[in-house]
């Protein structure tokens, strides 16, 4: 399925020079929507992950299902405040600002096999904060999955050492 068809760019959004990839036109269609989720849910098997981890708000979009169709937990990623009990937490840049991430210091066990997923890779701090705070409660990453790969802000280079898997690129 070519995924760009349903993916709508606005320009200028948030800020001026910001060609921001919409995925709710993705979402509003429900076959391609189920696709795009099954694609990345047999990367997760394959990965034969235990939890998958995703950061607010979009990657519950993309993780929540991913878990419910691997009948596996889901742990979310939140910013700063939104977490009712103990967290970790931990500073990051984004594409447009900065910002500070916590995930509950108890959802992870130690040797856990976690896949992260998020709606898109930009400059890939979202993700390196949220493996950062994996790896401190002792999971392991073994997959990171997105439905966008922004490959000219180069966010691959911070994820080296970790098994990225991309849906669609531009
Ligand atoms: P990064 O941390 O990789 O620079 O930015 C990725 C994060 O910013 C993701 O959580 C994503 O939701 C959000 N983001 C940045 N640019 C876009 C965009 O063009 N479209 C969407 N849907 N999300 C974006």
């Amino acid at each position: 399925m070519d995924f760009k068809q349903y993916i709508t760019i606005v320009e200028d959004y948030p800020k001026e020079g910001i060609r921001f990839k919409d995925i709710t036109t993705l979402m509003q269609d429900g076959q391609a929507y189920k696709k795009a989720i099954e694609e990345l849910a047999n990367f997760a098997r394959e990965k034969n992950a235990d939890v998958i981890v995703g950061p607010e708000a979009r990657g519950f979009v993309v993780g929540c299902p991913i878990a419910f169709e691997l009948e596996k937990g889901f742990v979310p990623v939140r910013k700063k405040g939104k977490l009712p009990r103990e967290v970790i937490s931990v500073d990051y840049g984004l594409e447009y600002g900065n910002d500070s991430l916590t995930i509950h210091k108890d959802a992870i066990q130690k040797g856990q096999r976690v896949v992260i997923a998020d709606d898109l890779l930009a400059t890939g701090g979202t993700i390196e904060a949220t493996i950062n705070m994996v790896e401190q409660l002792g999971g392991e990453v073994v997959g990171i999955a997105f439905l966008i790969e922004l490959t000219y802000l180069d966010g691959r280079d911070k994820l080296q050492d970790y098994d990225v898997y991309t849906l669609t690129q531009y």
